[in-house]
C-alpha cells in the first residue's frame, strides 16, 4: 500500500467502517435505494423516512464493501439526519465537488468553502484515486436517487 493510499485510511474513516453509525434496516422507510459499485464490490441499502417539513427524519443503511464506501455511508447518514431535502441535496453536491474537484493543492480552499461537510472532508483524499471516488460516491448516489422520489424502492449503480 502506498503512503498516499495509507493517508486515506485515517483513524476516523477506519472507525466509521468498523463501527458504522445508523447501520441496519429501517423498518418504516418511505424510500429504499439499493446502490451497487461493481468495480469494487461495494453495496449499500439506504432507507430514508421523511418527516414533517420535508426533513429526513430517519436515515439508515446496511450493506458491505470496502472501508471507504462504508465509512462514507456512515458519515453521510449522521450528516443527513434531520436535514431538509434541499439541504441534503446541497450537501450531496458539495461532497461530489470535494471528492472529484481539483488538485491536492486546492484541497484546503475547497475544504474551507464547504464547512458544512465536517468529518466528510476527511474523504477528500479519494480524489487522487478514481476507483475510490466511486466507493465514496456510492451512498451519495443512493441519496440523490432517494431524494428524487417520495416513496418506493429503486436501484442505482456507479457504472451508469
Ligand atoms: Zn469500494
Amino acid at each position: 500500500m502506498s503512503t498516499e493510499l495509507e493517508e486515506l485510511y485515517q483513524e476516523v474513516i477506519l472507525d466509521h467502517s468498523r463501527r458504522p453509525r445508523n447501520f441496519g434496516a429501517l423498518e418504516n422507510a418511505d424510500v429504499l435505494v439499493h446502490g451497487d459499485n461493481p468495480s469494487c464490490g461495494d453495496e449499500i441499502h439506504l432507507g430514508i423516512q421523511f418527516g414533517p417539513n420535508d426533513t429526513l427524519a430517519e436515515v439508515r443503511f446496511s450493506g458491505q464493501g470496502c472501508a471507504i464506501s462504508q465509512a462514507s455511508a456512515s458519515m453521510m447518514t449522521m450528516k443527513l439526519k434531520g436535514k431538509t431535502r434541499s439541504e441534503a441535496s446541497a450537501l450531496g453536491l458539495a461532497f461530489r465537488d470535494l471528492v472529484t474537484g481539483g488538485s491536492a493543492e486546492q484541497s484546503s480552499s475547497i475544504a474551507s468553502s464547504s464547512p458544512k461537510l465536517g468529518d466528510l472532508q476527511l474523504l477528500s483524499g479519494v480524489r487522487k484515486f478514481p476507483q475510490r471516488v466511486k466507493c465514496a460516491m456510492l451512498p451519495w448516489r443512493a441519496v440523490e436517487q432517494a431524494l428524487s422520489q417520495s416513496a418506493g424502492e429503486s436501484t442505482v449503480s456507479t457504472e451508469l
